[in-house]
């Protein structure tokens, strides 16, 4: 990994942003240490109670006004801080995850989000005396489901941010990704029960209802696109062998690569439901989650952090070919964003998987959590001090919109 110290930055703002730097060497200590409570400390969606606190906590040590929690979900935190420079100045937004995944932990490496997004808040405010606008850190829970960015949209939350920043763990380094348009859908279906052997004739067999959706999601993959994704567990299967069961229940997503296609495959997923409910003599219910949409990638604000990048050594791989998906695709479409990728990990380690949590607590991990609270903060430093690009963000938001 490259120096953080040792490399001076480029471009414009040359001192301000080795002074950027600095400070997120000298808070080293605190953003790690955050970075590893909460890698130990794994919790799902919507649960991220410990993680959320700790970030809440570290931001008011630093002089932010905290509202913990902020809107309606209660692991979500708002934390701002004013510049001191007078007159009026961009309010770009420092985002942050914190949820695992279910039975694995870390899997996405989330902890690093957290701590780099809090590295770069604090970065910001060592120079905030000397900015116009205003910082504003968003710890955004459920990324992993349930679209938690589109609540906090809905709350109204991301009102104002001139450009939102975020960046993720991954097995490479690229500026921009292509996330596919997903949504997790509950599906259950309720039947009859009866014994399974003296009298089968009486039930109605949920999990036949659920086998035969499982098997009609198999044959539709052969006429999907190669980009589309449909995949499910069984969340419940039923209790014993010797009673029909009445009740199971799955779990499944579906995404695509643009949001006309995506409207077609849920619509047939829908049907595919009550088909398999009619065949069993089943009743269903469906219940989809909330979307995450495609992202719009701002490519102004993907210069400047590309450019932040090359500083230090390290080149844009380009696109990610294996996409997932993701809520911060939703605030693409509020207002400019980015959302870059920096490798935790060796080329070719899995996202999701054993190995990536493992290493998402490694001393690579440390060092790119740092790099990533600086490149971030710098990009948003870029933003507080010429407000053209801002103006550029923004146009370019508005032409592609
Ligand atoms: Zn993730
Ligand atoms: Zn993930």
């Amino acid at each position: 990994m490259p120096s953080l110290v040792a490399t001076t930055p480029a471009g414009p703002f040359v001192d301000e942003k080795a002074r950027l730097a600095a400070a997120v060497e000298a808070a080293r200590g605190e953003i790690l240490d955050l970075s590893h409570r909460i890698h130990a400390n794994p919790e799902p969606a919507f649960e991220e109670v410990k993680a959320a606190t700790w970030v809440a906590e570290v931001l008011a040590r630093h002089g932010f006004v905290v509202e913990h929690p902020a809107g309606s979900l209660g692991t979500a935190i708002r934390a701002t801080r004013r510049g001191g420079k007078p007159g009026t100045g961009p309010r770009i937004g420092i985002l942050a995850e914190y949820d695992a995944l279910p039975g694995l932990g870390h899997g996405c490496g989330h902890n690093t989000m957290a701590a780099s997004g809090v590295g770069a808040a604090i970065a910001l405010a060592s120079v905030v005396a000397d900015l116009p606008g205003e910082i504003v850190f968003l710890g955004t829970p459920a990324e992993e489901r349930g679209s938690g960015k589109q609540i906090m949209i809905d709350d109204g939350l991301f009102e104002g941010i001139d450009a939102a920043l975020l960046y993720h763990p991954c097995d490479r380094n690229h500026v921009e990704s292509h996330p596919l348009a997903s949504e997790d859908v509950d599906v259950v279906f309720t039947g009859k029960q009866s014994h399974a052997s003296s009298d089968p004739w009486m039930g109605r067999n949920a999990l036949d209802a659920l086998i035969a959706l499982f098997v009609s999601v198999g044959l539709w993959r052969q006429q999907l696109r190669p980009t589309a994704r449909v995949h499910g567990i069984i969340r419940e299967g039923g209790t014993a062998a010797n009673i029909i069961p009445d009740r199971t229940a799955a779990w499944f997503m579906i995404r695509a690569d643009n949001e006309p296609e995506y409207e077609r495959m849920r619509e047939r997923f829908a049907v595919m439901c009550q088909a398999a409910a009619q065949a069993t003599d089943t009743t269903v219910e469906v219940t989809f989650s909330g979307r995450a949409s495609t992202m719009r990638n701002n490519q102004v604000l993907a210069e400047r952090f590309r450019t932040n990048m090359a500083a230090y050594g390290i080149a844009d791989q380009g696109d990610d070919p294996n996409a997932g998906s993701t809520d911060m695709a939703n605030v693409s479409w509020v207002c400019p964003t980015i959302h870059p990728d920096l490798a935790i990990a060796p080329e070719g380690t899995p996202g999701h998987s054993i190995l990536f949590r493992d290493a998402a607590a490694t001393p690579q991990a440390d060092e790119t959590t740092l790099l990533a609270a600086t490149l971030i903060a710098q990009t948003a430093y870029d933003l507080f001090a010429d407000p053209t690009l801002v103006e550029a963000a923004w146009r370019e938001f508005r032409e592609k919109a």
